[in-house]
């Protein structure tokens, strides 16, 4: 058994040598990845001095205040005019500015009478106004992006404009599910005596597929040592990444996975950590075909499976992809909470803001069984009480990780 600290350095330090391979993506395809090379602008942007307004382009006169048309240029129908002080072209947003024009008067501060333009008197005109800048909001080989940025869609605009339709980013991980037990049986069943809905799967599939990885759904089976060794050595051969597993991994008669797996080469880098819940999570790696394939073996209860993921598997997996972890807020207790033991614990908690207080406020969902699906499904936050905070009461300050 070891401490939290120790599980997740352990997690941290295996997964630093991942090397993520890459891939070609589309702009629309894009959404969500992560970039694996900077995204650096082609061109200057905007690649033109332009007018930010419907108008008039002048070249800018204190003391003048009408000026004769000349001509007219529309957005990217730039046709080149000599304006003089007292000449001006009918310019359109987004229309190049010659280069004898310096300033841009919108429509509503002018008149115009026959072929002349006439200033309205309460108009001010600024040396300069309504003209955008060649290279303004980005010069030419400048970083428009840079590699490791999740994509956004506001993002993807910029990316076009830097003259990029394909680009790399990394492949997702392909990340197998399995859930074990006798007791399991289909969701679409009234489960008959003694049996339970496989519902661990779901929650973590889900994730996974939240995560912007590949989920591979592998189903439930019973304990039975030689179908769950046939179905594991056929789940490590193939190109799956991680392989997440439910139950069977506690200490229990019938937990089988720690030791198939081992007989298939496991390298247990810790199993039993000192945490509630999910004390018996699993986690070691097996190399198949020159391939880690890394394996967590999360323990049964919905509660359990779930916070394991969420703490051990996610946080690790958004590291490694560069992604922002879960937001952690100080928030005051309004309950009470049970905890008499030294582990740490991440209790299911429901995390809101007091306004009137002006500060975060935290209770706990439910019950505190690690079976309690509704516990779950209400807490919107782990409460994070650790190994040396013991009942926590009323009014405590306390860690919460918002899910
Ligand atoms: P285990 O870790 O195998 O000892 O399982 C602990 C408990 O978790 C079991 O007694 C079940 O009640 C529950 N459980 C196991 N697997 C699942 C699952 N896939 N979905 C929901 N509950 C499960
Ligand atoms: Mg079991």
């Amino acid at each position: 058994m070891i401490y939290y600290d120790e599980a997740q350095e352990i997690i941290e330090n295996e997964f630093k040598n991942i090397i993520l391979e890459t891939e070609e993506v589309s702009l629309l395809e894009s959404r969500n990845r992560v970039l694996a090379e900077d995204i650096i602008s082609d061109i200057d942007q905007p690649a033109f001095d332009n007018s930010a307004m419907d108008g008039i382009a002048i070249k800018y006169n204190p003391d003048i205040t009408q000026w004769k048309l000349i001509g007219e240029i529309a957005a990217g129908n730039y046709k080149e005019y000599e304006i003089d002080e007292n000449t001006c072209v009918r310019i359109m947003t987004g229309g190049k500015i010659p280069p004898s024009a310096d300033t841009v008067v919108p429509l509503e501060d002018f008149i115009e009478k026959k072929s002349k333009v006439v200033k309205i008197p309460c108009a001010k005109i600024k040396l300069g106004q309504n003209c955008r800048y060649q290279g303004e909001s980005m010069a030419v080989d400048q970083v428009a992006i840079a590699k490791n940025s999740v994509i956004q869609p506001g993002n993807i605009a910029l990316i076009a404009g830097c003259g990029r339709d394909k680009f790399q980013v990394y492949k997702k991980l392909k990340i197998g599910v399995l859930a074990t037990g006798d007791e399991l049986t289909e969701v679409n069943v009234m489960p008959t005596e003694g049996k339970i809905r496989a519902t661990n799967m779901y929650a973590l599939l889900s994730e996974i597929e939240n995560m912007n990885h590949t989920p591979v759904s592998y189903g439930f089976l019973g304990d039975d040592k030689k179908i769950l060794s046939d179905k594991i050595e056929e789940i490590i051969n193939s190109d799956i990444d991680i392989l997440l597993t439910s139950g069977g991994v506690s200490v229990g008669k019938y937990d089988y996975l720690k030791s198939i797996l081992e007989e298939k080469g496991l390298d247990t880098k810790f199993w039993r950590v000192y945490i509630k819940p999910g004390k018996p999570l699993l986690f070691g790696i097996i190399v198949r075909n020159g391939k880690k394939k890394y394996i967590f073996g999360l323990p049964g209860n919905p509660v359990s499976s779930y916070v394991t993921f969420l703490i051990f598997v996610k946080a690790n997996i958004e590291r490694l992809f560069s992604r922002s972890e879960s937001e952690v807020v100080t928030a005051e207790l309004i309950t009470d909470l049970k905890k008499r033991d030294s582990k740490r614990h991440f209790s299911v908690g429901i995390l809101s803001y007091d306004s009137e207080n002006e500060k975060y406020i935290v209770e706990k969902s439910g019950t505190n069984s690690s079976g309690n699906m509704l516990s779950l499904s209400d807490a919107n936050c782990l409460m994070l009480i650790d190994e040396e905070t013991k009942n926590p009461k009323t009014g405590d300050k306390i860690k919460c990780i918002r899910i």
